[in-house]
């Protein structure tokens, strides 16, 4: 069955939050003066357990979802997770499975991960220079241990390895070249984001952005980009090669070119909220319906969410409506 909602989008990919709980204290996600050591994070039997993740998913593989990203908070945080990539990996309908990770206790859980059939890793690496990496995770934490679980994880056979780096003004932008040449160098696609006004706490302002065009701009300077076709409908990142042939990156500009129109993407938090926006305010409760063990219903209801949606708030946000209330990224995953 193929779905569409209000705006005519079907839904294909999920992501799913498995842990609310991180090991870093990036500024623009978790700052460290509001998560200290007293903070609630979700209790233990708050979290969606793996049998329940597997049916939701089941569910919404039956309405269209076809890739599967698993995401926290840190999701390596999240205890026996190659089990539940195994399940979920079961699922007739999934082509995919992919993590997004900090990457610092990667190369513990890489082969067990592998071996349960993940299929795809992403990276988040902002700074390759151990300095400033150690003040962007907010914890001081070494750079050499994320780098050496990149390279073990290629050595295991991971393929397309990506890394996410947000780019923030006056803090990261000299990192740019860097990252760019450490992928051309590893065979690594490194993605550009667009610093997001995701959540309330981060103290997000327009002028904190270094936008899409700039980014090229900055590259260019030393590299020729060529743009690149799409890989499939709805990839969120520009492609671009570097005209040399040697590699290529991606741009994710949420914030100055939005992709909205294409958006398939749904998201459900590790306490079974289920988002249809990275920017909306209020989830759908899913623990509670799935709790109710009517999972006819349950099919129903997820479908009816999906096609009531209208959201597109990177648009609007263009046209300068912003929101101010808002679910954080920590919770929601990216
Ligand atoms: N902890 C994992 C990690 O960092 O890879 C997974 C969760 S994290 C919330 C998912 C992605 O969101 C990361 O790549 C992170 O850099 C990105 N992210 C977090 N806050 C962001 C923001 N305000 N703007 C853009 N990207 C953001
Ligand atoms: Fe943790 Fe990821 Fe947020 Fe950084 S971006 S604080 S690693 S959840
Ligand atoms: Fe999708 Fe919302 Fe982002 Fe638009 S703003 S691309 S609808 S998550």
């Amino acid at each position: 069955m193929n779905i569409r909602d209000k705006l005519k989008r079907p839904i294909k990919d999920l992501r799913i939050s498995v842990i609310d709980k991180c090991n870093f204290r990036c500024p623009y996600c978790m700052p460290k003066d509001i998560f200290g050591e007293r903070y609630q994070f979700l209790k233990n039997d708050e979290l969606l357990s793996f049998d329940e993740i597997y049916n939701i998913t089941n569910i919404f593989s039956k309405i269209g979802v076809e890739k599967l990203r698993i995401t926290g908070g840190e999701p390596l945080l999240r205890k026996e997770l190659p089990v539940l990539i195994q399940k979920l990996k079961s699922i007739d309908n999934i082509k995919e499975i992919a993590l997004t990770t900090n990457g610092f206790l990667l190369k513990k859980h890489a082969k067990d991960l592998k071996e349960a059939g993940m299929d795809r890793l992403t990276v988040s690496l902002d700074s390759l220079n151990s300095e400033s990496y150690k003040k962007l995770n907010g914890q001081n934490l070494d750079l050499d241990r994320t780098l050496e679980a990149i390279e073990y994880s290629n050595l295991l056979g991971f393929e397309n390895i990506k890394i996410n780096c947000v780019v923030m003004k006056g803090i990261n932008e000299n990192q740019i070249i860097d990252l760019a040449e450490f992928g051309r160098k590893n065979n690594i696609i490194v993605r550009y984001i667009e610093y997001m006004d995701v959540g309330n706490i981060n103290g997000w302002k327009p002028e904190h952005v270094v936008s899409a065009k700039d980014i090229i701009n900055i590259i260019e300077k030393k590299y020729k980009l060529t743009p690149l076709d799409s890989n499939y409908y709805g990839e969120v990142a520009s492609r671009y090669g570097f005209s040399d042939g040697l590699g290529e990156i991606g741009i994710i500009s949420s914030v100055s070119k939005p992709f909205c129109s294409d958006c398939t993407r749904s998201r459900i938090t590790a306490d079974g909220q289920m988002y249809t926006c990275l920017f909306t305010n209020s989830g759908h409760d899913l623990r509670t319906a799935i709790r109710s063990e009517k999972l006819d219903d349950f099919e129903q209801y997820v479908k009816s969410i999906w096609e009531n949606r209208t959201d597109q708030y990177s648009v609007l946000r263009s046209k300068g409506k912003l929101e101010s209330d808002k679910v954080e990224m920590f919770k929601i995953g990216g």
